[in-house]
């Protein structure tokens, strides 16, 4: 087998900067043949690309091969061109190097302001301009200017009203947090990252109110963590509900209203858990339903009347939620009626102690005792808590109770509970859940 003679020179022909649109292998070997005699007689050696320049273009000729023997080129000299890298269609050329003349690669991006004015709009990647927080490009004519001041802009915001649509200038860049690296305006900022609601207050809100409005949605108002206020009706350890300064004021509101605010809330969180009755008993008592606080039977049938409008009035998770600790509530209703049952035996014995052993006052005082709530003993690993009997005295009486103070703490001893006035409970007992 006889392989071809292999040419002398071996060289790419880049008519990348080449006006003339070229038809066919005609029209290449016209244009070789008349650039090839400018080569005879020069030191090819010297330099690998060579350069013709005329009115229509550059032609440029790089040499990828050189026989030695053939460094000074000459009639006789033999070369093969092994690749034409041709002008890209004209839609394809940067337009920028277009108009100045000079060799125009294809280029792969694109201005639109460019091609709404009747250009194909294309640029290459020397002529376009591209800015943070988009891949808009643009030539540097239309590179964009800043929305607020109209200097030459610096970013595309990538926030919420931007929606990395608008430009804005490095003076009108609000900074995000560490952390997060897209550029936002001030006005896309303050929605991303609002401020404490607090007047004055410079601090990211952090925490939003979970007060549900008319229209079932919460209120969402941020404040910081300095300044929010945290509704504990998770008990004292878990985490409560937001609570904005308009909304902080939960003492002024209906038993039933609180109750649905408190399951609302809940089942929006992560980890969605209605609290106990006791634990609504709680927050009423804190909210001034005193007498609701510990009529659990009713806390349990308004619990079951918001259940049966959840659905009507569009709140789905809430009737879900609610559904779910339905069972715990209501084992828990039977253990309190179970306990209420045992407190007004004991309510019975304390009248009987007190008309025995207080001769002067015991049998108006007996007449007057009602049980506000009995807490049998608790005695767990992680809690302990001693039975307790909350007992209700008539005012006019109160002052009689008081001053029997420590006949109190020797009647608790012969029941076998602690016994407590229920006026001292003003809300502030801790520890219930
Ligand atoms: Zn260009
Ligand atoms: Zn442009
Ligand atoms: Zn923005
Ligand atoms: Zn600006
Ligand atoms: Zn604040
Ligand atoms: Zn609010």
């Amino acid at each position: 087998m006889t392989q071809a003679p292999t040419a002398q020179i071996e060289a790419v022909l880049d008519l990348t900067a080449w006006t003339v649109p070229m038809q066919g292998p005609e029209d290449f070997g016209a244009l070789w043949n008349a650039l090839e005699p400018s080569l005879h007689g020069r030191d090819l050696s010297r330099t690998p690309v060579h350069t013709w320049d005329a009115p229509q273009g550059t032609v440029r000729l790089e040499i990828v091969r050189l026989d030695p023997a053939a460094a000074v080129a000459g009639p006789r000299t033999t070369v093969s061109l092994v690749a034409v890298r041709e002008a890209p269609a004209p839609a394809d050329r940067c337009e920028v190097c277009a108009r100045a003349r000079r060799p125009a690669p294809r280029a792969g991006l694109r201005c639109d302001a460019c091609a709404a004015d009747g250009g194909s709009g294309r640029i290459c990647g020397d002529h376009a301009v591209l800015l943070e927080g988009a891949l808009t490009a643009t030539c540097a004519d239309h590179r964009p200017r800043c929305q607020e001041c109209g200097d030459l802009a610096s970013f595309w915001c990538a926030g919420a009203s931007c929606r990395s649509r608008t430009a804005w200038c490095a003076r009108h860049r609000a900074t995000p947090p560490q952390g997060s690296g897209a550029p936002y305006c001030p006005g896309c900022h303050r929605i991303a990252f609002p401020g404490c609601e607090e007047p004055g207050c410079a601090a990211a809100g952090t925490i939003a109110c979970d007060w549900h409005g008319p229209d079932r949605r919460p209120c969402g108002l941020k404040a910081c963590t300095r300044h929010a206020r945290r509704w504990q009706v998770f008990g004292p350890e878990a985490i409560g509900l937001g609570l904005c300064r308009a909304h902080g004021g939960v003492r002024d509101v209906p038993a039933e209203e609180l109750l649905r605010q408190i399951c609302a809330g809940a089942v929006r969180r992560r980890r969605p858990v209605l609290p106990s009755l006791q634990a609504f008993g709680h927050t009423l008592r804190n909210c001034g339903h005193r007498e609701l606080a510990v009529d659990y039977t009713r806390v349990r049938s308004l619990l079951a009347a918001l259940r049966s409008r959840a659905d009507a009035d569009g709140m789905r998770d809430l009737g879900r939620g609610m559904d779910r600790a339905a069972t715990r509530w209501d084992r828990e209703l039977g253990k309190l009626r179970g306990s209420a049952g045992t407190g007004e035996q004991l309510v019975e014995r304390l009248r009987q102690l007190v008309v025995a052993q207080d001769p002067r006052y015991g049998a108006e005082l007996a007449r007057g005792l009602r049980l506000e709530e009995y807490k049998p003993a608790i005695t767990s690993q992680d809690r302990s808590r001693e039975a307790t009997l909350w007992v209700l005295v008539p005012g006019h009486l109160r002052e009689v109770a008081d001053r029997g103070a420590s006949r109190l703490t020797a009647y608790s001893g012969q029941l076998g509970v602690t016994i407590r006035l229920a006026g001292d409970r003003n809300g502030q007992r801790r520890g219930n859940r």
